[in-house]
């Protein structure tokens, strides 16, 4: 089986000690490229470090998550990040909202994620989008989005059927991780709404280990054991699953892969 991890945070400390024996073990589990978020600033500039010494393997992003948006700074953040695509980010984020923890006001977590999504627009890069217990402003803001043309993916996605039927109609993309393997996921009928051109797998790593590992330090190498459990709810093989989430990743990111076929 290949398959893509697209959400990876390959740039957390957690990975300070071994982080090139998980890249290792990530390919010899069969992952085809690993794109590794760059949540902050500082986390995308090692993200990009990491991309580099794992060339057309790795692959960074670069954005503000809703968790640090009271510390947003438009004039710099905006242009760090725009330097980011240029020097080839795949995506835009993560960024969003985030109204469960409430890390920082709503206020400013709608002005970091509205700023991403405009240079999104302009720069025509995807986004990676965190939204938790946000429904109402994250389909509102989405779908202004979508008029300006932008894409994306809601990412870790656990929320509403509406939130997710919303993100498709406008052509995003819906990602998958280990969450879904946890004995307390009863919601299959959300496994089972999102269409095969538009499912996308993740990690999340290091955080949301899938069974049998849950508890550990997740890591891409695991992504597996969730292709694994959209397969048997979703009634296809694993291989159908890891291509159809491939070619997403692929189609999504602009990745140049060396050989994208299965
Ligand atoms: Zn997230
Ligand atoms: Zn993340």
């Amino acid at each position: 089986m290949r398959f893509i991890d697209s959400h990876a945070h390959l740039a957390d400390p957690a990975f300070d000690d071994d982080r090139d024996a998980v890249v290792s073990r990530a390919r010899e589990a069969g992952a085809a490229a690993v794109v590794s978020i760059g949540e902050s600033i500082a986390a995308a500039d090692r993200a990009a470090l990491i991309a580099s010494s794992h060339h057309g393997f790795v692959f960074h992003t670069a954005g503000v998550h809703p968790h640090d948006a009271v510390q947003f700074d438009a004039a710099r953040d905006i242009d760090a990040i725009r330097r980011h695509r240029e020097s080839g980010a795949v995506a835009v984020g993560e960024c969003g909202l985030d109204y469960h923890y409430d890390h920082s006001p709503r206020e400013a977590q709608r002005t970091a994620f509205e700023s991403q999504l405009r240079l999104a627009a302009e720069l025509d890069a995807p986004v990676v989008v965190h939204s938790r217990d946000a429904d109402g402003d994250i389909v509102a803001m989405l779908s202004d989005a979508a008029r300006s043309h932008v894409r994306g993916v809601l990412h870790c996605f656990t929320g509403s059927h509406a939130v997710a039927e919303a993100a498709l109609g406008h052509g995003w993309y819906v990602s998958f991780s280990g969450i879904v393997t946890f004995k307390k996921w009863d919601d299959l009928a959300l496994l089972r709404l999102v269409p095969d051109d538009r499912l996308l797998v993740e990690s999340d790593a290091p955080y949301l280990a899938p069974v049998p590992f849950r508890g550990k330090r997740n890591e891409p190498s695991f992504v597996p054991r969730t292709i694994d459990r959209l397969a048997g709810v979703r009634g296809a093989t694993v291989e159908h699953i890891a291509r159809c989430t491939m070619e997403n990743a692929c189609r999504l990111f602009g990745l140049a892969i060396p050989d994208p076929r299965p």
